[in-house]
């Protein structure tokens, strides 16, 4: 049962992790490494089962995978997730999961996700090096907002003519990290808002600095919108919620945005721009890379927008070849990875021979 989820995932290497003292329950996903190593964040979540806590892992550290490969960036992809209610993330915990990081000895690179903050990847890092987000730049979340931002420029582009979002309305669903610096970022560019999320001091803040438009959270589906940005978890584009959107555009910063791929089908065959979740939410990976390479925040920045080329290259592709966008992603970054792959083989076989 597992190796076939292994098999269908193509994931190199899955370990589970229990720690008796402070009852932490952990699995880490070391999906390929064949670009380099592994890397994605520690997700914390309260999972109705193991299954659905394996499920997520594979799908979240081949996404990873995906992201680094199509974002020209020589990591690989992994994943953390630790099965716990937010109440039980204490200190032992934190470091019981920086020790099952440290065992990988720099395989497997942790960071933040949800359940996971900035605070928390520092108690991490007293039991391993293999942390990001802890110093220099720290918090990735407002460079992952940019390179949202970016995505949605070239989604405009395609849709309106222009990449200038001034005259746009953008709903966004979750106001956390990401969501809270998207909804920044788009102010400032003059973008009507609408907003969401199950945390009312969230709502009320970004409706006081940015004069957003708030609705209940089963109502952000069906607001009249050009863009629908979800940023809170994923698989929020299903048969249910299609049905209800009115937007042109889907492009945010949540993993896992489709439910199946079949939804972004539908989407497609609904004439909607789906702006591919591990392109467009590359932005805070491509910040701790470009950082490790020691790169100045110009520079940074620069590979960040980057991000518009990309989803624009992928659009095109996607009218002329009249298929879903991502399936245009899964190709362009799983080519990559195959290529890397082939080159390797052929050079190791050139060294045997
Ligand atoms: P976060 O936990 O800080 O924010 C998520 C927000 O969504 C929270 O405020 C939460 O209350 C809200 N939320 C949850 N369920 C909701 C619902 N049903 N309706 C409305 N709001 C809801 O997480 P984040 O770091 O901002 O990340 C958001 C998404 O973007 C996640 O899917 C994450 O994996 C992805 N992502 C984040 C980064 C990053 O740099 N932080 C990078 C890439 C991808």
């Amino acid at each position: 049962m597992i190796f076939d989820k292994l098999q269908d995932y193509g994931c190199e290497q899955i370990a589970f992790f229990y720690d008796r003292e402070s009852g932490l329950n952990s699995i880490i996903a070391i999906h390929d490494t064949t670009l380099g190593p592994a890397w994605g964040g520690t997700r914390l979540w309260d999972y109705d089962s193991e299954q659905e806590a394996l499920t997520d892992v594979l799908r979240l550290a081949r996404g990873m995978t995906r992201k680094a490969s199509i974002s020209g960036i020589d990591v690989g992809g992994g994943k953390a997730v630790i099965m716990a209610k937010p109440e039980q993330k204490t200190e032992a915990l934190l470091r019981a999961h920086g020790r099952c990081v440290e065992s990988f000895k720099g395989r497997f690179m942790t960071g933040e996700d949800v359940g996971i903050g900035v605070e928390d990847v520092e108690i991490m890092h007293t039991e391993t090096e293999h942390v990001a987000g802890t110093k220099g730049v720290g918090d990735p979340s407002p460079f992952t907002a940019h390179g949202v931002v970016s995505g949605m420029r070239a989604c405009a582009k395609d849709v309106y003519g222009t990449n200038s979002l001034s005259d746009l309305k953008v709903a966004i669903q979750g106001l956390g990290h990401v969501g809270y610096n998207l909804a920044r970022e788009l102010h400032k560019e003059g973008t009507e808002l609408i907003v969401t999320d199950i945390r009312q001091e969230l709502t009320e803040r970004v409706s006081q600095e940015f004069g957003a438009q708030v609705v209940p959270p089963e109502e952000i589906y069906s607001v009249a919108c050009d863009i629908f940005a979800p940023c809170a978890l994923g698989a929020t584009i299903n048969d249910e919620t299609i049905p209800k959107l009115t937007c042109t555009i889907v492009a945010g910063a949540a993993n896992n945005q489709l439910k199946e791929n079949r939804h972004g089908r539908l989407l497609f065959e609904r004439g909607i721009r789906y702006a591919p979740d591990y392109v467009i939410n590359a932005g805070g990976l491509i910040v701790i890379y470009m950082e490790k390479k020691g790169s100045s925040l110009e520079e940074t920045m620069k590979a960040i927008e980057q991000i518009e080329d990309r989803i624009w290259e992928i659009i095109s592709v996607s009218k002329e070849s009249h298929k879903p966008t991502y399936e245009i992603a899964d190709q362009l970054a799983d080519e990559r990875v195959l290529k890397a792959k082939e080159e390797r083989e052929a050079g190791s076989g050139g060294h045997q021979g």
